[in-house]
């Protein structure tokens, strides 16, 4: 049966930075509803046009936009054996479509790390993020900064700081995530799925926990 990890946790609590991780230790793809919106907007899609609209304010895109989108990447070849699952679902509505569709693939959530931060954290680490233009590798200046200043250090291409981390943004970010997302803590638990993390530890405290939960799986 193929593997579905979904990362849950407030923005800048390391969802990305241990996606990535496990994407290259598990092989899985790492499937980021930010990231592709990201990809759609620097392409000015039509579809980009229209998220922008919702990302640049930090609100959601509208589920429907959202579910579309992400029942079509699923469905990609590379996406047989599982995914890693960043940024989505953010709403009920979302975890209800993705239970329908990894249902029609005979499969279901398998694990839900959720990554605990508190507020004071979560403003420092997006306010000091610098995010690389080809592949979103994630960096922060002081708790995980890249060999080079302004360079990615695995495609060397270059880091930007993303318009909705600035510090206005990231609280209204937090606020749409208590209201719209948090609810689906208790969602996951009664699945017997949830996974809970503390995401102040450092970045390679937190991946050997996640490592070790993982074997549990299947
Ligand atoms: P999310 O995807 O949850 O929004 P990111 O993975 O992008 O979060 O991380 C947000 C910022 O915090 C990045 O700059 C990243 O380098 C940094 N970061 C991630 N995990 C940790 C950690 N455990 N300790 C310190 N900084 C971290
Ligand atoms: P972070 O992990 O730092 O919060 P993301 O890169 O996951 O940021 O998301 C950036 C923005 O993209 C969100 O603020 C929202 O506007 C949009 N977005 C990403 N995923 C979703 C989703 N599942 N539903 C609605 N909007 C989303």
């Amino acid at each position: 049966m193929a593997s579905y990890i979904v990362f849950l946790g407030p923005p800048g609590a390391g969802k990305g930075t241990q996606a990535k991780i496990l994407a290259q230790s598990t092989g899985l793809p790492h499937v980021s509803t930010g990231d592709i919106f990201r990809e759609n907007i620097s392409q000015q899609t039509e579809l980009g046009r229209l998220a922008q609209q919702y990302t640049e304010k930090g609100e959601l895109v509208p589920d429907d936009v959202t579910i579309g989108m992400i029942r079509e990447r699923l469905r990609r070849p590379d996406c047989e054996k599982g995914a890693i699952l960043d940024g989505f679902p953010r709403t009920l509505a979302q975890a209800e479509a993705l239970d329908r569709l990894l249902d029609e693939f005979g499969s279901r959530v398998n694990l839900v790390p959720f990554i605990q931060v508190d507020d004071e954290t979560l403003v420092a680490r997006l306010s000091g993020r610098w995010t690389c233009r080809a592949a979103g590798h994630i960096f922060h200046e002081q708790f995980n900064p890249p060999a080079r200043p302004g360079v990615c250090d695995f495609d060397g291409s270059e880091l930007y700081q993303r318009k909705d981390d600035r510090a206005d943004t990231v609280r209204h970010r937090i606020q749409v995530y208590r209201q719209n997302t948090a609810p689906l803590v208790e969602y996951y638990r009664q699945k017997g799925v949830l996974f809970e993390l503390d995401g102040t530890e450092p970045i390679e405290t937190v991946t050997k926990v996640l490592l070790a939960a993982l074997e549990g799986i299947n």
